[in-house]
Order: structure tokens, then C-alpha cells, then sequence
């Protein structure tokens, strides 16, 4: 089958558009976009019975129509229509929308049949984007049940819907992959049997994480991660690497110019990775470590290896924020050496950017600074040795596979910040070396952490004036960037512009703002005013989550904060905390709060250690929340979820080592299987040129 979604009957770019907000990006992906909900068109529930959140089908009549008159504001007001029954008021909105469809059918007086989810604003019931049937056409479809699945704007339910049967339609019977001792273990039935099943759901039941079904799929793609990192593992084994021939003097001059002294587990850290260098192999190593545990610096040792050897080095970091901070750090550290740097984003002029192509081609440039985009491209190297990529939470093992053939086999070392479950390491770095500091420098005291209600806001901004005048300087998050015009139902988050423009008022001229949407030569300049102290106080959205290292920084208040994830607080904590002053962390909420945010923001509060947090948070999120993988920082799976999932990590390990003892690259005949299996999930094993 042709894996590109235009071949779907009735997929157009609009559509296209809408399902890779989804992160939909084949039919294959169409595949594990499971259902949320299964729900009885028979029930109508009265609307003065219904809580935010509930899902519902609801027969209403139209009472009126505001449809918002300009084109322009059009764009930015919703588009609502209100509606009641003899159990009460709703209001349907669409705030992007085609007039024309909606007119077709919003007319006053008639009945509709509305399906969608409850959302309470200023005690007013409302469906945003629901999905909207004809009342006359009705009778024979009431009875059917509806499979609602996750959606996005520009894209219906029954659209979506249409797109899923129309790929299962297409798949063919694939041999089964799975070891029939298991098949027989878990009572499962065929692959395809069961995405029918979880996409034809009877009852809620079926598309439980727990059902019959989704452990299956699950495990399915436990195998197919699997085999794709342990054969990753013996490709790079095969493979040559390369010796850096260096005497070590550069790298230790480095070290030796250091105000501070190198924590053990720093030391050890250089010493495996400068074994790895040194070595015919290649390498191919992950560092693990807390926020500010001084990775940095150890791949800043590695690079200098690299560089001595007369070859060349990448830094690649996730965004523009975090290339700049690299940048500035190896400026603070390497102005006494003779090492020629350069930096690389999307926003580079295209003169400088020339140049800088030009220098790295003849080797003028010998480490280059980058985001991950910018190495995607065509980026010529004289001779690359190393390849650093920062905060790998970005960067799953497809991505490791893209790198596998690159350059003249530059050793790769992934530093990442966000620390996994142990049980989870061997899922995703099976084809990696792992080194983790879980010491932090000594010098580190910890940070003070508070939980207060917004109620309590005003003697949070008072207490600020005693933190400035000891000199202290204060980042201040704030969830979204701007206000909604007009706030969507469920929206009443807080804004950083609000933030920074009622703080502006209080404290004058040292309030600056960093967001996603700013400019970015603004962005680092206000950056730069809070590092240089022309800024006392930085108003930021997550965009300073990851790298921003402004030491002198001793209070973070974050706003909203019950709707972060567990592995993002802890990583904003991480912004201070970095200096030699005692430093404090206040986490406002809005209250109500559930009793599930409570127990997190209350686990955030008790540990600084990010593994242990790693691992509470996979306890805490428990079935369901499938968004919660992002949060805990594992790359994207489709359909395993590893709390409902975790007892078949091991079963997969030993199927996937088994497959390989017999066939090590998969190049048997019966081993074809195990191909479309990896092509199912994404993995392009013809990547790995054997
Ligand atoms: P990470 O990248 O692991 O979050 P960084 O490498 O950015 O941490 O280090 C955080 C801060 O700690 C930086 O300012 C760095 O210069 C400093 N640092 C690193 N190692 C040490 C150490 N051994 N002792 C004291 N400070 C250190
Ligand atoms: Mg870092």
C-alpha cells in the first residue's frame, strides 16, 4: 500500500493539514489513532444534569444565531449558535469555520442532533466544534453507536472515521510476528482482527488500554522498538568507527581553566566518552543527567577531543533559545583557546550562513552550533568526528537511524535532561551506552518549594520587592503566550503578556518578556538583559523549559502550574537553583484543583530528584491520558501506554533477542514478516545498509 496520505479517497490538503495536527503523517499512523469514546446515540441526557467534560449527544433547537460580521473578526470571534430543549440552555461555537457549512444547517427554529464535549464558561453550558446532525434524517441512524475519536479543527469525526475504514479496508493479512507461546498466553487474536475490533468498538470496554485488543497492539509495538534498537545495536558494532588520535591536552587545558571543580561523576563521564573516541569503535553513548548535574561541560570535553584530532564537531540543540546559550557558553569557556565556532539556526542571514558553510567545508570552523533543523539540511563538513544533540526528548530512534549513515562515522553522544524510569531505558536506548550523573555539583544547595492558590497572587508580587532588593532576579512563567480574544471555553490560563504588563506596572523598566512568538533577535536580547541584569524579573512562557542557565536567577513562580506536566516543572525548577544562593520555586494553581493535579504539584514539591519524579509520574497518570507519555518526557509511541502496558516490555525484549540470535539481520526469508512489521510502526529498516 502506498504509504501517503492523498491516496485516501476524499483526503485533500486541508485534510492533510488538520490529521498532522494529529501527527497523523501516513495511513499507517491512521492506524493507531484509536477511539476516545464510544457513545449511545440513544442517550439524552438532560443539560442541566451535564459537568464539563462529559461527552453527549443532544437533540436542541436552534433559538439564534451570532454570526460575527466582518471577515476579519470572523477569524478571531466564535461563530455561535444557541440552542435549548425542555432540560435547558446550550450554545454550540466554531471558532474557525466555514461560514457557508454552517449556514446550511444553523437555522433558526429547526432540531439538531449535536454530539460533542461539555464545557462550562461563566456558568453557560457550550459545545466548542461539535459534530452536528440533521434531526430529519434521524430515525435510522439513532440506534448506532458513535466512535468518537481525538480531534482537531477542519476535521469531523465521521470524516476521520471515513479515513481509518477506508485504510483498514486496504491492509492486508500480514503473517503473524508474534511467538505463539504468547498468542497462546494471552488469548490474542491477529493483528489486523484487533485494530478492527478497537476501530469497530461494541463498548467502551474494547478500547480500554487494558482491553484484550490494545495489549496486543501494544506489544506489538514493543517488538517492532525492539528488534529496530538492537538491530541499530549490532549495525553500529559492525560498523568501523573511528580513532581520535589526540594527546588530551586541549580538553584538560579546558578542564584546568574551569572556576570549579569537576564533580566524580563528570570526571568518569569524560573518561568513558574520551575511552569511546579513542577507540576503533563507534560511538554511540547517551548522558543522562538532572537539570544543571554539568552535562554541558562534559560534551564540551568531547568536543575538544574531536577538535585536537584536527576534525570537526556538531552541537545541536532543540531550539534557537538553547543554540544561542550554547553558544554564549562556549564563548565564556573557550575565548582563551585557539578554536574556531560558529553558529547556525533558521534565522541566520543567508550572507553569514554562506560563509559559514564555506569555513566548515574547508575546516576553518571547527565546531559548529546548530539547531536540529539546520543539520537536517545539507550541511558539508570537511571531516565530522562528533555529533552532540542536546535534550534528546525530541529525538527517538528513528531519528538515531537517520544519523546511522551520516558524515565520515562520527561518534554520537545524546545528552538529555529528562530522566527515564529504569524500566523504560531499555525500551528506548537498548542501542545506546549509558552514562548517568545523578550527583549534582557539590556547591548546589536546593531549592525551596511552595504550592499557593492564585488567591494568594498580590502577596506573591508584594513579596518580590524583598527579592530584588537582595539582589535576586526572577523568572515569572505563565502557560499561554497572548489572551484569546475571545477565551475559549475551557481557556483561563494566564497570558505572559497580562503577566509581564501588570508587573511592568508595579516594577518599572526591569520587567522583560520571552515567548515562541517574539522576534527572534528580541528574544535574545531580552535574554540577554536578564543574564546581564538590565532585566530583574523575566516574564517567558515553557520556551526557557530547556538550557536557558542564568545563575544568578533565585526564584521561578510559575503560574498555572497544575497544567504542566510533572517533567516540565521540574525542568522550569531547574532554571534556578544554578548559582550559589538559596533559591525557591512557587507553584500558583487555580483552584478547584483535581485531586490527581494536587498529588503531582505535592510530588514536585517533596523531590528535586528527576528520576524519582520520572518515576511517580508514570504511577500517578495511571490509563488514559495518553498526552501524559509526552509529559514524562518518552518519546511518542503510537499505542503503548506504559503504565497499562509495562509488564509486556520484557516479554518483547526476550521475542526481539530470540529473532535475532537466529537471523541477526533479518534477511531470511522468514524473517520478511518482522519487515512489515518495523514498516507498520515507522521504522525504515532499509536505512540500515548491511
Ligand atoms: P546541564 O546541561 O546538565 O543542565 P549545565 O552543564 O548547563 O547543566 O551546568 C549548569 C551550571 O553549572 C553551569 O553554569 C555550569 O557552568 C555549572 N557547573 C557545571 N559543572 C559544575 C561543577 N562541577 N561545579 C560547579 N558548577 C558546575
Ligand atoms: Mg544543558
Amino acid at each position: 500500500m502506498k504509504n501517503s496520505l492523498d491516496t485516501i479517497p476524499g483526503v485533500g490538503e486541508k485534510a492533510i493539514e488538520a490529521l498532522k495536527r494529529l501527527n497523523i503523517y501516513s495511513p499507517n499512523d491512521l492506524l493507531f489513532h484509536f477511539p476516545s469514546n464510544v457513545i449511545n446515540k440513544k442517550i439524552y441526557q438532560p443539560i442541566f444534569s451535564l459537568n464539563i467534560g462529559d461527552l453527549v449527544v443532544l437533540k436542541v433547537k436552534i433559538i439564534a444565531i451570532d454570526q460575527p460580521s466582518s471577515s476579519y473578526s470572523s477569524k478571531r470571534r466564535a461563530f455561535r449558535i444557541y440552542c435549548e430543549n425542555e432540560t435547558g440552555k446550550l450554545q454550540l461555537l466554531y471558532f474557525s469555520y466555514y461560514p457557508n457549512y454552517l449556514l446550511k444547517w444553523a437555522k433558526v427554529g429547526s432540531e439538531v442532533l449535536t454530539i460533542g464535549k461539555i464545557d462550562v464558561f461563566n456558568s453557560i453550558k457550550q459545545i466548542a466544534h461539535p459534530e452536528v446532525l440533521n434531526c430529519d434524517n434521524l430515525h435510522n441512524k439513532v440506534d448506532e453507536s458513535e466512535v468518537i475519536y481525538p480531534l482537531t479543527y477542519a476535521l469531523l469525526n465521521k470524516q476521520l472515521r471515513k479515513y481509518i475504514h477506508f485504510t483498514l479496508e486496504q491492509q492486508q493479512i500480514p503473517n503473524e510476528w508474534i511467538s505463539s507461546d504468547l498468542i497462546i498466553k494471552y488469548n490474542w487474536k491477529s493483528f489486523l482482527e484487533c485494530l478492527k475490533n478497537i476501530h469497530q468498538p461494541k463498548n467502551n470496554k474494547e478500547i480500554d488500554l487494558y482491553s484484550n485488543e490494545r495489549q496486543r497492539i501494544a506489544y506489538d509495538e514493543l517488538l517492532a522498538t525492539q528488534l529496530m534498537v538492537n538491530l541499530l545495536r549490532h549495525y553500529k558494532n559492525k560498523q568501523l568507527g573511528r580513532a581520535i588520535i589526540s594527546s588530551g591536552k586541549l580538553y584538560k587545558e579546558f578542564i584546568n581553566n574551569l572556576p570549579f571543580e569537576l564533580t566524580n561523576e563528570q570526571q568518569k563521564a569524560i573518561e568513558d566518552i574520551i575511552k569511546d573516541q579513542n577507540s576503533n569503535n563507534k560511538m554511540s553513548r547517551l548522558l543522562q543527567g538532572d537539570v544543571g548535574s554539568g552535562k554541558t561541560v562534559v560534551a564540551i570535553a568531547a568536543i575538544l577531543n574531536a577538535v585536537e584530532s584536527n576534525s570537526q564537531a556538531v552541537l545541536m540543540a532543540p531550539t534557537d533559545v538553547l543554540a544561542n546559550q550554547h553558544n554564549l557558553t562556549l564563548e565564556k569557556f573557550l575565548f582563551n583557546l585557539p578554536i574556531k565556532f560558529a553558529l547556525l539556526t533558521g534565522k541566520t542571514k543567508p550572507k553569514i550562513r554562506a560563509k559559514i558553510m564555506e569555513d566548515l567545508a574547508n575546516g576553518k570552523i571547527q565546531i559548529l552550533i546548530g539547531t536540529h533543523a539546520v543539520f537536517q539540511d545539507k550541511v558539508e563538513f570537511k571531516d565530522l568526528a562528533l555529533v552532540v544533540i542536546d535534550e534528546q526528548h525530541r529525538f527517538g530512534v528513528e531519528q538515531r537511524l537517520s544519523l546511522v549513515n551520516k558524515g565520515n562515522n562520527p561518534d554520537l553522544l545524546i545528552m538529555s535532561a529528562t530522566p527515564i524510569p529504569r524500566s523504560l531505558s531499555l525500551v528506548l536506548y537498548g542501542d545506546m551506552d549509558v552514562t548517568r550523573i545523578s550527583e549534582k555539583p557539590k556547591s548546589r544547595i536546593p531549592i525551596k518549594t511552595s504550592i499557593m492558590p492564585t488567591s494568594k497572587l498580590n502577596s506573591v508580587v508584594d513579596s518580590l520587592k524583598n527579592i530584588l532588593e537582595s539582589r535576586g532576579k526572577i523568572y515569572w512563567i505563565c502557560p499561554l503566550v497572548s489572551e484569546p480574544d475571545e477565551p475559549e471555553p475551557e481557556n483561563t490560563k494566564v497570558a505572559a503578556e497580562t503577566r509581564m504588563k501588570s508587573l511592568a506596572n508595579i516594577y518599572p523598566n526591569i520587567v522583560g518578556l520571552v515567548h515562541g512568538k517574539l522576534d527572534n533577535k528580541l528574544k535574545q536580547d531580552n535574554l540577554m538583559k536578564f543574564a546581564n541584569g538590565d532585566f530583574k524579573i523575566l516574564v517567558a512562557t515553557t520556551v526557557v523549559e530547556v538550557g536557558v542557565d542564568v545563575p544568578d536567577a533565585t526564584v521561578i513562580i510559575i503560574e498555572n502550574a497544575e497544567s504542566f506536566g510533572l517533567s516540565q516543572l521540574h525542568q522550569l525548577r531547574g532554571r534556578v537553583g544554578r548559582g550559589d544562593k538559596a533559591s525557591h520555586c512557587i507553584l500558583l494553581y487555580k483552584s478547584p484543583i483535581s485531586n490527581t493535579s494536587w498529588q503531582r504539584l505535592k510530588i514536585i514539591k517533596d523531590t528535586e530528584d528527576g528520576f524519582v519524579l520520572a518515576e511517580e509520574d508514570l504511577k500517578l497518570r495511571g490509563g488514559g491520558d495518553l498526552s501524559g507519555t509526552k509529559q514524562s518526557g518518552v518519546p511518542d509511541f503510537k499505542s503503548v501506554d506504559f503504565v497499562a502496558h509495562h509488564h509486556l516490555i520484557s516479554a518483547a525484549h526476550k521475542q526481539a533477542k530470540d529473532i535475532l540470535a537466529k537471523d541477526a539481520t533479518l534477511s531470511l526469508d522468514e524473517s520478511k514478516k518482522y519487515h512489515d512489521l518495523l514498516k507498520i510502526f515507522g521504522f525504515n529498516y532499509k536505512s540500515l545498509d548491511w
